[in-house]
């Protein structure tokens, strides 16, 4: 049998293995909106996370231990960028580099510095990295609502990079989406950058006018866990996120 045949049947029955005990438990501790989710919803998330478990490798730098935790937590909310929606698992992603605290980047990283200058929170590299800070991780997944998840913005990051290019643009279910993805996107982004440079404020943070590809990354955030206020301000941009990413985080328990 091919090598992506055997592949494909593995996946299969990892999507469909229930999760271990431990699981919810983490969860509920370091991720408590996963108690907003709906029972469909959770079903999905862990078989997804039973894939990415075992195929990506988690690696800790800076005397940071692997744990559990550590696991479980990461590949919930970058998993939570997968729901509704069938979807190869970060096919480029082989390595989760996690930190204790936030670093200093030695490697100039694709994302170099997020949010911040030399101390990184994260950073996501186009050969198949992904680098955390875990305090940034604990921090985001505790604080749902204040539109800063670190989490969200590195694997927006990776599956933006999924069709080879880091513009903002990921691949779209039907080719008939780009155009609309691009004009909304464009104006968007335009506005923010307008907007910064005015020194005034927006529900998205203002990172998201360095370029496109941090914009979407920030949009990813904000979607998630200002969705009430994006959606008010932003109605567009929220519906061709929501096209993209496949629910509604306006109400998690409805769907
Ligand atoms: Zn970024």
């Amino acid at each position: 049998m091919a090598r992506f045949q055997l592949r494909r049947l593995r996946r299969r029955k990892l999507l469909a293995t229930p999760p271990p005990s431990t699981w919810l438990p983490i969860l509920e501790t370091t991720l408590p909106m996963i108690g907003e989710m709906s029972g469909e919803h959770k079903r999905q998330l862990f078989g997804k996370m039973q894939v990415f478990l075992s195929e990506k490798n988690f690696e800790g730098c800076g005397g940071q231990e692997i744990t559990e935790e550590i696991k479980v937590t990461i590949a919930a909310q970058a998993c939570m960028l997968l729901l509704g929606r069938e979807t190869s698992i970060y096919p480029k992603l082989k390595t989760i580099l996690v930190y204790p605290h936030t670093y200093q980047g030695g490697q100039k990283g694709m994302f170099g510095g997020d949010n911040g200058e030399s101390a990184r929170l994260g950073e996501s590299w186009e050969c198949g990295v992904v680098v955390l800070s875990w305090n940034s991780v604990k921090g985001g997944a505790r604080n749902f609502e204040d539109g800063h998840n670190v989490t969200f913005h590195e694997f927006a990051h990776q599956l933006d990079q999924e069709d080879g290019a880091a513009d903002g643009a990921p691949i779209l279910e039907e080719r008939s989406a780009y155009a609309t993805w691009a004009h909304v996107f464009n104006h968007e982004y335009k506005a923010l950058v307008k907007l910064t440079r005015r020194g005034k404020k927006d529900t998205m943070d203002r990172y998201g006018a360095t370029n496109p590809a941090e914009f979407f990354a920030v949009a990813t955030e904000t979607f998630f866990e200002k969705p009430r206020q994006l959606k008010s301000k932003h109605p567009e941009l929220y519906e061709e996120l929501q096209y993209y990413y496949k629910i509604d985080p306006v109400d998690w328990a409805e769907q």
